[in-house]
Order: structure tokens, then sequence, then C-alpha cells
């Protein structure tokens, strides 16, 4: 098996927004595969980052990059959103079917993100598990919530995740412009 795998390139994604993306994050973001969604300003609201980053798996597809969204998410965290959202999935039985349903769309369009040759080396390496069962943000188990940025971020990707979509009908989340 190769030592040293080719990391995933960064796809439609300029020079110019991997800056961005860096100064938003305050790291050098690594195989970011797309910018899914901008904020009306015009920096990156949402990117995909690629599943395999070298050899370590990496199941969390969609982050929030833009600051002034995920500090507002962070301000529901702090007041016990979370676990909030937790209890009402553990009570309400549509809400936690349209959750795991959710888990399976992530989990198929994170599988179809890798490269086949990824496929096989995850394969071949006993990594399977992490891709085939592991839901949004690498949730083991599907009733938990642990963080709201990853859902949010999932559900301005995509419009398929209740918990972003809980967040949005009831909370103003701003956007910049
Ligand atoms: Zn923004």
């Amino acid at each position: 098996m190769a030592t040293n795998r080719p990391q995933k390139p960064s796809q439609g994604v300029d020079e110019r927004d991997l800056r961005i993306i860096e100064e938003q994050l305050g790291r050098r973001p690594r195989g970011v595969v797309a910018v899914e969604r901008r904020c009306p300003a015009g920096h990156p609201q949402v990117i995909k980052v690629y599943p395999l980053l070298g050899k370590e798996p990496f199941p969390t597809l969609f982050w929030l990059t833009c600051p002034e969204i995920v500090r507002q998410i962070s301000r529901l965290e702090h007041e016990g959103w979370i676990e909030r959202l937790e209890e009402l999935i553990k009570g309400d039985p549509e809400l936690r079917r349209r959750y795991h349903e959710s888990h399976r769309t992530y989990i198929r369009e994170r599988w179809q993100t890798l490269r086949e040759e990824d496929k096989r080396w995850l394969e071949a390496h006993g990594l399977l598990e992490v891709f085939q069962r592991r839901g949004i943000g690498g949730l083991r188990d599907w009733d938990a919530v642990k963080c709201l940025h990853m859902h949010y971020a999932h559900y301005k990707a995509r419009g398929e995740n209740p918990i972003g979509e809980w967040i949005a009908e009831r909370f103003a989340i701003r956007e910049c412009s």
C-alpha cells in the first residue's frame, strides 16, 4: 500500500476562497472539495471537505466557515440547545425518523464523494465502519446531536437536516450582508 497517497486536491475552489477560509478558520483548510454556500457578502459560508485526509478518516462533510454564523450557533449551544434537541428527538418519533433518514443520506453522499481507490484503501485498512455506520459528523449514536454547527452546515448545504431546519425556523440566524 502506498504510504504517500496524494491529498485530494481542492476542486472548484480558487486560491482566493482558500485564503478567506484560512482567515475564517484560523488555519489552512485541507481537502476542501467545494464552497457549498456563500453569505450575501460573497465569502464562503459552508464548505464541503473530502472525507479522508491523508490516512485520517474525516467523517464531517460540511463545515460552517462564516465566523458570524459560527458565533450565533455557538451561542445556541451555550444556551443548552444540544441537550434540549436530544430530548425533543427522544419524544418525537417523526422528528427522530427524519433525523435518522438525514444520517442515511449524509452517509450515502460521503461514500459517493470518495474516490474508488480510497474506498479500496479504507476497506483494506478495516476502516469501512466509520463510513458505513457513523452518521452526520461521525456520530456513532444516531439520536445524539453533539454539535449544532455541523447540522446547520448540512442544512444550509443540502436542506435535508431536521436539526438545522429546526434551528432555522426558530432562531433568526443572520447572514452577513
Ligand atoms: Zn458570513
